[in-house]
This record gives structure tokens, sequence and C-alpha cells, in this order.
């Protein structure tokens, strides 16, 4: 349960002044839902309107804050003219021009005869002093409010600024103050204000150097949601180390058997990461390890032997993967492997109803199933195994913390092995998984051609539908992905029909479409048409980004490649490349291209090295580009910048670490400051932990 203090931040923005249904919704979209979420908007720009001169003294271009009387009101004779309000003090007279006015609510605002504060850019025009549309007009004894340093926050359409910044004020009038959760020492070391303070001046900033991401605010914000981060992960890690785990050396024999029928050898990574992988098992403690690898680097065959070590120990393992498709292209791998073997496997699937289910239920219940590939499925409360002692999931950022540890805790410490595919830089992969061991896959198995990629502009498209057309005849299998349309699925999948209807007009049968709102089953049967090879194009939105393996494909078209991010397009170009016959990718670029996104293009033109890319993506976000979560996958931060706090990362791991070996329940006052943490940047599910372990 939140405690009390935090309520009123966590109430709904619609509780603050000036948000209604209709603004919440805006407000929503910018920040969140709560008035918290007001709180992490950060200013990202000033005005000066402190400059407060007399009239014949302004100067023209500046932004300047004046008191004048209101001397008359000049309506246009026709509407399309402007309206005009003139005023004046002792050294001269400016003219307010409106647009589109409304007089009543103008004569109501600017009174004849009042004296009245105006805020607004400085014109000159035709030998007149003027101010279109000036920011603010108040009653002198508003001036304070206005003659100061104003944030200017992020926008969003049809939300008026004015109504945004009253809000996150009315925000900043109820900051509770909470207890200090940071170290005294540290906080002092590094000259850290206290958490209110430091919100309080992060939304007052005096100058430009005040938006810097390095002043010791914005640090210790930023260091304050690290902290919450790697607390979180800590105490999953703690949680899932201190089930005591057993054990497990397996003698070898099914692992020598599944060799001997693999066609090919294992690369030099895969035989490190098995070794690491050996020693977690054997040793006395769970398994907590991270294997990395780029796509087609061979990670599942590596997850194979673990789960062999463990059913050679007398247990059963189970593999988790983040979609339907995946869980079943996994299955069928590992079956042909496991059955000449003699080991009993089975899939589970949110498709697997009734009786059907019941039976799969019964036969991991009873141990007869050794192996179980599946979904989140698997989660379920129903699902119990005789003696799981491996978790390997697949492709794990898809996943929450909380979900990995749901699967772990379905018997006593069981070792888990995470396998992404995403290659993350070191920072972030922090960041995700927290202090875990990692291995890494950094061979490309042998025998696999380099994938040939070109850049080419959009103008081109027709060109390039002719160079499908004969890569078409001459037998080869091409995707063809979709642009990805703002962050709105429904765009996407316009334009991935429209795409689907034109090239079925000119290829006929042989092409098939696949996106994200088809039923599974649809999608299966999509993509099974595509592996058989009765449909030879397959259009896609990004879908395919995960897992779908189709070895003979070697054509791969991304439209509005500028569009995607560096690591979703290198996740979507592994797609092919993965047989023994070279593989083409174009990526189809439109105008106007960011500096960035040409060097993302680039990049990708450069090398197929996971680990790079990772590098020079996070690099690059780092310059300025950030890429929603969808893109990255990643987590993301509201206050802090792992391409400019990557040294608060580190800290903030090492001071999670420390703040866990002393008190691992939180119970301390400093403990307990710390919960309020966690709660405040929404690790709930963090806390739950921490009580039931
Ligand atoms: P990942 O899961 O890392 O994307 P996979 O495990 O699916 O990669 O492997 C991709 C393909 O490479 C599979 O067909 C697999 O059988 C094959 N493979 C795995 N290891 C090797 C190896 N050492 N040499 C040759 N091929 C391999
Ligand atoms: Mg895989």
């Amino acid at each position: 349960m939140r405690p009390e203090i935090l309520f009123e931040l966590f109430s709904p923005v619609t509780s603050l002044p000036g948000i209604g249904p209709r603004n919440a919704k805006l407000v929503e979209h910018l920040a969140g839902s709560n008035a918290i979420d007001l709180l992490w908007l950060l200013p990202r720009e000033i005005i000066d309107r402190r400059y407060n001169p007399a009239i014949s003294a302004a100067v023209p271009g500046r932004i300047a804050t004046l008191t004048v009387r209101v001397d008359s009101h000049i309506a246009p004779p026709v509407r399309r003219q402007p309206y005009r309000v003139i005023c004046s003090d002792d050294t001269g007279q400016i003219t307010l021009i409106f647009f589109h006015a409304r007089p009543d609510y103008l004569t109501k605002q600017l009174p004849e005869g009042q004296t009245r504060v105006i805020s607004g850019r400085i014109e000159a025009f035709r030998g007149e002093v003027q101010m279109t549309h000036p920011d603010h007009f108040a009653a002198p004894e508003e001036a304070a409010a206005i003659l100061r340093v104003e944030p200017v926050y992020p926008m969003t359409a049809n939300l008026a600024p004015k109504v945004l910044s009253r809000a996150i004020t009315a925000v900043l009038g109820k900051l509770p103050d909470l207890p200090e959760w940071l170290d005294p020492a540290y906080l002092k070391k590094q000259q850290w204000p206290a958490w209110r303070s430091a919100v309080t001046t992060v939304h007052h900033p005096v100058d430009s150097a005040s938006l810097s991401p390095q002043t010791p605010e914005r640090m210790r914000l930023a260091y304050d949601e690290l902290l919450a981060n790697q607390l979180a992960l800590a105490v999953m890690r703690t949680r899932l180390k201190r089930s005591a785990g057993r054990s497990l050396k397996g003698d070898g024999s099914l692992k020598k058997q599944v060799y001997r029928s693999l066609p090919f050898k294992f690369t030099g990574s895969q035989i490190t990461a098995l070794k690491e992988i050996d020693a977690d098992m054997a040793a006395s403690g769970a398994m907590l390890r991270l294997l990395q690898g780029d796509v087609g680097s061979g990670k599942t065959v590596v997850a194979l032997f673990a789960m062999l070590n463990a059913v050679e120990c007398g247990g059963q393992a189970a593999m988790m993967a983040p979609t339907e498709i995946l869980a079943r292209q996994h299955f069928e791998t590992l079956r042909a492997l496991l059955e000449p073997a003699g080991v009993s496997i089975a899939l589970l699937t949110g498709r697997h109803k009734g009786a059907a289910r019941q039976r799969i239920l019964e036969a991991i219940a009873s141990g007869e199933t050794n192996v179980v590939v599946g979904t989140h499925a698997l989660f379920q409360a129903d699902v119990a195994f005789k003696a799981l002692m491996l978790a390997v999931i697949d492709e794990q950022h898809r996943f929450g913390v909380h979900q990995r540890l749901t699967l772990a805790d379905k018997g006593r410490g069981i070792d888990v092995l995470v396998m992404t595919a995403t290659p993350i830089p070191r920072t972030l992969t922090l960041t995700v998984y927290g202090d875990m061991d990692v291995s890494r896959l950094t061979e490309k198995p042998a025998g696999r051609k380099p994938v040939d990629t070109r850049t080419v502009p959009l103008a081109r498209l027709p060109e390039t539908i002719d160079g499908v057309a004969r890569a078409l005849e001459r037998g080869a299998k091409v995707y063809w992905v979709c642009p990805l349309v703002d962050e709105s699925e429904v765009l996407d999948l316009a334009a991935a029909e429209e795409r689907f209807t034109e090239f079925k007009a000119r290829f006929g049968d042989i092409v098939a479409l696949v996106h994200g709102r088809m039923k599974p089953a649809e999608k299966d049967a999509a993509i099974a048409r595509f592996v058989e090879g009765d449909a030879r194009i397959l259009v896609a939105t990004t879908v395919i980004e995960v897992g779908v393996d189709v070895p003979d494909a070697t054509v791969m078209v991304i439209e509005h490649a500028e569009r995607f991010g560096l690591a979703q397009l290198h996740q979507l170009r592994g797609r092919i490349g993965r047989g023994e016959k070279a593989s083409n990718c174009l990526l189809l670029y439109g105008q106007p291209i960011t500096e960035t996104a040409r060097s993302r293009l680039k990049i990708l033109r450069e090398t197929e090295d996971g680990f790079r890319i990772a590098e020079e993506d996070l690099r690059l976000r780092g310059a300025g580009e950030m890429l929603g979560t969808r893109q990255s996958g990643l987590p993301e931060f509201r206050l802090a910048d792992i391409a400019l706090h990557g040294d608060l990362l580190a800290a903030a791991r090492d001071d999670a670490n420390l703040i866990l070996n002393r008190d691992p329940e939180l119970k301390s006052d400093r403990g307990k400051s710390l919960r309020i943490l966690l709660y405040l940047f929404g690790r709930d599910a963090a806390i739950v932990n921490l009580r039931s372990g």
C-alpha cells in the first residue's frame, strides 16, 4: 500500500486546477495521469521576462514586460484586420495587436483607463512600437508572477502552456516533505539539495544553465530515479538468490547424445557461455545469468544444453518466449533435437484450452514432461511443475521483472537464464537487468554470409519493386517491412494493408501479410505459408522483429527506414543472412531525413555487429534523439539520461547492493525512506517482494 504521505502526488491530474476531462487527456498524453507525472516533466527552455524597460527604451525583438496604461480599444472595420489596443506610459505609446480577437474578452482583461502589466515580444512596425498577442496581461499586483524567468515545458497540441504551468505550480504547492533516502555523506559529497528543494528548483530555472542535466538538482533527481530502478532490480535479485539453489551437475549423457546429432560444432563463445552456465548451475546458489547474443548467434542451442543439464539431474526445464510465434518455433526446433534423445517436450500457450490444456498440465505436474516451452501462459497459477530446476526466458525485456520472478517462483532455488537478442550497451544492461552475471555470444556461427546493406531514397520505390520482382523470379523469399507511422498501430496497419493489396495485384498469390492486429492463428498461418514456401513475399509490420526464423529468406526491404530505431533495424535485418545464400537488405528512406537518422542508416551499412550498433545507438541518442520505448525496448527514464548520467547509474547500483546487504528488508529508518522512494517511482512490486521474502 502506498504511504499516505504520497497520496496527493498520486492523485489524478483532474484534481488539479484547470484540468478537466478534456485537458486531462492531453496531460496524460504528455506526462501521465497522476499529479506526480507533472513533476517529472522538466522545463526544456526558459523565457526571461525580467527585462522591464519604459516603452521608449524597449528594444525591438526582445521579450519585455511593460507596465502600461490602457488608453483605447480600436475594433477593426472588417474582421480580417487585427483588433488594436493602444497603451502608453510616460515615455511613449505601444499598440497591442490581436488577430481573430474576442472583443468582450479583451475589454474585460484590458479595461480602458486601467494600468496593466503586459509581457511579450517588442516589435517595431511603421514607426510604431507594437506587441502582437502578448503572452501575459495582468493587473499590477500580479506583476511579480510575470516578471521572472518563465520555464517552458514540452508541449502537446491543444494544451495551452498557461494551463500546463498552472497545473504544475499547483503540484509544486503540494510537495510533501519526504524523509531523506540518500546517504547523508554521499549527499554532502555531491553537494546535492534535499528532494523537495531539488524538485522546486528544477521547475524554477533562473537561466539557461539551470536547464543543464548536470545541475546538482537535476543530478539528484536523476540519481533518485536510477536508485529506485537499481534497488527494485536488486530486491528481485536478492530474492532469487536467497532461495537456496542447488548444485546441478549432470552426467553429460544427454548432452553428448544431442551434440552428436547437431549438424555443426559450437563456436568459441558458445563453449565459453556453456562453461559459465555449467559452473553457475553446479554452484550451490541459484543462477541468475543473462545470455546476450546477436540475432542468429546461437543462443537457443546454448539454452538447450543448459536445459539438458537440468534434465540429466532428474529435473524439468521451462523456456518462455514473448510471443506465440516464437514459442512455437522454439518448440519445433527443440523437439527435433530432444525427442530422439528420449527427452519429452511440451508446448503450452494461451491457445491451449480445456481438455488439451489439462492434459499438458498433468504431464508437467507428474514430471512426465521434461521440458516445457511456452508463452506467459506458463506464469499462470495452475501451472505446477514436479521439479522445475531451470527457467529460460527469451527476449526478456518484453517481460516485466516481476513476471520473471513469477516463473522462478514455481519451484525452490530455480536457476534462471535470461536470453536477449537485443545487444545492449553495458551501461544499459544494468538498467534493464540489474546486476546480473552476463555471458555474451560474440561470434556468428560459421558459414554465414554477410548481408549486403544499401540505402535507397524512397523516390526509387518503383525500381525497388521491380528489383523485388526479379528476385522473386530467381526464387528468392522476400520480407517487405512497412513503415512505422507515428506510434499508432492502426496507421501502421493501413500502410501494410495497402502495400499488400498492391503486391497481390502484381504478384498474385505468393504474397502474405502479417501484422500485430491479427489473431495469433492468422499470424501463424501467414508465417507458416512463408516458411513452407507457398508465399514468397511477406508484407509485415514490425511484428516480425522478434525471432521469426526463415533461413532461406534472403531479401529484406524496409520502407521509411529512417523512422525506425537503430536497434530495431538491426533486429529486423537479422531475419535475413541466416542461411548459406548471400542476402540483401534495402533501406528505403524518405525526406526530410535528420542528421541522426542518416547516421543510423550509415552505421547499418557499415556493420552487422550488434554490440557495436548498440553502442552507437546510445551515442546517437545521447546526441539528442530519444526514441520511444516501443522502438528501443529499453526502460524509459523520466529524469535520468543514461547517455549523460552513466556514472550515476554505476553509483546507484553499488548503493543498492550495499543497502540490501545491510538492511535486506528495508526496515531501518533509511530503509523506510527508501521504501518511499520505491513508491515514488512506481516500483510497488519491489516492495511486495521485500515483504513476502
Ligand atoms: P539466436 O537464438 O541467437 O537468434 P539460434 O539459436 O536461433 O540463434 O541460431 C540460429 C541458427 O544457427 C539456428 O539454425 C542454429 O541451429 C544455428 N546454429 C547455432 N549454433 C551454431 C553453430 N555453432 N554453428 C552453426 N550453426 C549454428
Ligand atoms: Mg532465438
